[in-house]
């Protein structure tokens, strides 16, 4: 399919929903040229964030004890991961890492809590440590803790939460092979509720689950409908013990087709290179800087990333700015450069460390 690169940024601009066909071939078409594709991506990204790259550190919370069967987490009820199983970390422990994810150079803290959603007890928990961070910290949050309801959302911003997390995942057609505890409806419902509560969401999907295209763009499209403003892409990281393993479904040039499609589709949401950039973008990790304005440092739930130094420099080669330049204070001369090899916190898709 021809694609007109420069047409395709500018129906973004003007708000245009680009045509499912359009979506499809920027994932699957031959004759795709990725660097005019990713140029016209950046078109769209520069207009709505310039050179800025908003940088996001997750905090685990709370880690494995998962009643749920989400087949690519490490922390569900039947996988085999050799994992850390934690509740709640205490409140000056959450303080404390909010802290440094601030000194860091974070832009938003994300606090992630495995399970199916929050007890009462642990909303309130939550909420007067959502109170502190705003006062004592000063650091923007987001709450990850999976399915939440109203009365539990409203709680939670009262406290001062900026924004709630709970992704989609995959397609509503595909969700079935992935996890068989909860529905698509129920982490649309989530979603739909904080937005109903006037708080900001944080939406996004997995790829690498054995989804079709379709999947992809659904979700996609899926999002733009939900008007969710925060959309991570994560690639998966395969880890041994869980039932989706599979280290040969993605390519660096196909990680950086989804995200353009994202980009045209959501152009104005803040895009987020999600877990599993390192191993699976590789190389085009700064070419990927061109549809997405954001991403994460060092690690995510049950696996490492990369560390926050080598991300700036990455960043900073690339042409970009992070989004807190002002209040951070980085020498990028301390850089490891030269620890790309022997570096455990590259995953690498043939040696991925088992247990997230
Ligand atoms: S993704 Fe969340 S809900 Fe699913 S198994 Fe993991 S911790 Fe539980």
């Amino acid at each position: 399919m021809f694609i007109d690169y420069d047409k395709l940024a500018q129906s973004a601009l003007d708000g245009q929903e680009i045509d499912r066909e359009v979506a499809l071939a920027i994932l699957e078409d031959p004759d795709v040229d990725l660097l005019h594709l990713a140029a016209a991506a950046g078109k769209v990204r520069m207009t709505y964030f310039g050179k800025k790259v908003m940088i996001h550190q997750i905090n685990n919370i709370q880690n494995g004890l998962c009643p749920e069967d989400c087949g690519y987490c490490g922390q569900s009820k039947v996988t085999d991961a050799k994992i850390n199983k934690y509740p709640m970390k205490s409140e000056e422990d959450i303080l404390k890492e909010a802290y440094e994810a601030k000194a860091r150079g974070a832009y938003r803290y994300c606090m992630v809590a495995s399970g199916r959603g929050p007890s009462e007890r642990a909303t309130e928990k939550l909420a007067h440590v959502i109170r502190r961070i705003n006062d004592e910290v000063g650091i923007k949050t987001c709450l990850s803790a999976g399915i939440v309801n109203e009365e539990q959302i409203k709680e939670l911003k009262e406290a001062g939460l900026n924004r709630l997390n709970h992704n989609l995942n995959t397609s509503e057609r595909h969700t079935p092979s992935i996890v068989s505890t909860h529905t698509y409806e129920d982490r649309k419902n989530t979603i739909m509720a904080a937005s109903k509560a006037g708080l900001d969401t944080c939406s996004g999907i997995i790829v690498g689950m054995g989804e079709t295209n379709d999947d992809i763009v659904d979700v996609a499209y899926a999002l733009k409908e939900m008007k969710v403003p925060s959309i991570p892409v994560n690639f998966l990281i395969p880890i041994k013990g869980n039932p989706l393993y599979d280290f040969n479904q993605l390519t660096p040039e196909r990680c950086l087709r989804i995200l353009c499609a994202f980009r045209f589709i959501n152009p104005k949401a803040e895009l987020r290179m999600g877990g599993g950039r390192e191993g699976h973008l590789r190389g085009l990790q700064s070419l990927a800087l061109y549809p997405a304005n954001s991403l994460f440092v060092e690690g995510y739930l049950v696996t490492r990333g990369d560390k926050v130094d080598k991300v700036y420099q990455m960043i900073h080669d690339a042409g970009f700015e992070t989004d807190n330049e002002g209040e951070f204070d980085h020498d990028l001369s301390s850089a490891d450069k030269f620890a790309i090899d022997d570096d455990p916190n590259i995953m690498n898709p043939k040696t991925a460390p088992s247990g997230q």
